[in-house]
């Protein structure tokens, strides 16, 4: 059984790393380098010790093995990582990106039964799950990298959740807009770490959304940031640091608008999956997912669902649809709702709220309110895209 040392060693190396900086700072430097050379066999320890951080802590030792043979620091173009020869700090830099890395990482329960309509989409995202889990000949190389493309709200999120709820797989939901703004000039500092993480802690799915914002094609007004951060994704798309194929690191990115992406961007996603406009079928599905444990009986859903398709809904707006229709249930069924906010929690336990079939009516009102925002025009575009770039 392996046995977690972490927690006693990296006190040590706090001490070891402290003796360095008073080596350094006194001008030794015989001793400095042997005290590097301590720090570097601890984390090659730690790594040992705790397969979670086992890139992390090598990579850091790589840095630290260097210093102890007085060679320049290696900065893998890989890594985005600038750090240099006093670097102490550095290393503490690296250590507060992967714990930022480490929070992005969400628990997903979804499964495919989540998902309404979408059935070729599906056999497709299983598909390249599948593969890449099964022992298969060396020239049968896993998809490393996805893109789901269609418009918004049409369950790409939802997709990439699925397949990570199905393997168990931890899952990295980045939103690039949000990583840019936040860390901006360290994004891809983010990245990296994000990507130690991942094969740290594999199988794993890194879910990128509004992949666009990285990629404007031709990138006039792309920022420098912006730049580093995509050769990042991409540097760890090819996979130069994973050796070990067994392990499953799958990148999925979606976009809402692919005609956006930059060609030599498109080249790295040579599966490009078109997430369409749910058909009739496919509303009808959603809509009872959406409205699960409720009496539908009076619903006539196919009619419900060919409004649906002419409105052009998304499964988000469908979802919208089916709460608005229960709200409008809820409020007709209990007229005085609000008043009973004056009682204790306990009391409000207590209590069951009233529920009647869903009918007609309760959708009127939710039609008039919910409006896509796709348009017959957006459609064609993204028909047209599909049939040139789209892959199956
Ligand atoms: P996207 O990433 O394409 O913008 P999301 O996956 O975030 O869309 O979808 C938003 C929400 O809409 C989901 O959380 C889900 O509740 C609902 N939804 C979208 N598509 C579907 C679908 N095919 N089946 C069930 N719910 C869906």
């Amino acid at each position: 059984m392996k046995v977690d040392l972490s927690g006693v060693l990296s006190g040590e190396l706090d001490r070891i790393r402290k003796e360095y900086e008073e080596a350094k700072s006194a001008g030794d430097m015989d001793l400095a380098r042997q005290k590097a050379r301590n720090v570097a066999d601890l984390l090659r320890q730690m790594a040992q010790s705790t397969p979670a951080r086992q890139t992390y802590f090598n990579k850091i030792a790589v840095k630290w093995e260097a210093i102890a043979e007085g060679r320049p620091v290696p900065h893998p173009a890989t890594s985005g990582y600038t750090a240099t020869e006093s670097s102490g700090d550095s290393v503490d830099e690296e250590e507060g990106f992967r714990n930022k890395a480490d929070s992005l990482i969400t628990k997903s329960d979804v499964t495919w039964n989540d998902i309404g309509g979408l059935e070729r989409v599906k056999r497709l995202m299983m598909e390249t799950v599948v593969i890449a889990g099964l022992q298969k000949p060396a020239a049968i190389k896993p998809w490393k990298g996805v893109l789901l493309f269609g418009p918004p709200g049409t369950g790409k999120t939802l997709l990439a959740s699925a397949a990570a709820g199905s393997l168990q797989a931890t899952f990295y939901d980045v939103k690039s807009e949000s990583v840019l703004s936040k860390y901006f000039g360290e994004s891809s500092k983010l990245i990296s770490a994000l990507y130690d993480s991942a094969r740290d802690h594999a199988p794993s799915i890194v879910f990128i959304d509004e992949f666009d914002a990285l990629s404007q094609a031709r990138g006039d007004n792309t920022s420098e940031a912006t730049r580093k951060v995509l050769s990042s994704i991409l540097t760890h798309l090819d996979g130069l640091q994973d050796k070990k194929s067994d392990r499953l690191l799958l990148t999925l990115a979606a976009t809402n608008t692919p005609w956006e992406l930059d060609t030599a961007v498109l080249s790295r996603f040579p599966r490009r999956i078109y997430v369409t406009l749910p058909d009739k079928d496919a509303c009808a599905e959603i809509m009872a997912i959406h409205m699960k444990e409720l009496d539908v009986k009076k619903l006539d859903l196919p009619v419900l669902a060919e409004e649906c398709v002419e409105r052009r809904y998304s499964g988000r707006d469908l979802q919208n649809l089916c709460q608005q229709a229960m709200w409008h249930m809820i409020h007709d069924k209990n007229q005085n709702l609000h008043k009973l906010a004056e009682l204790p929690f306990a009391d409000l336990q207590k209590r069951k709220l009233k529920v009647r079939p869903l009918q007609r009516e309760d959708f009127d009102e939710a039609f008039d309110r919910i409006h896509s925002p796709v348009t017959k025009a957006d459609l064609k575009r993204f028909d047209k895209w599909n049939e040139t770039y789209g892959e199956v």
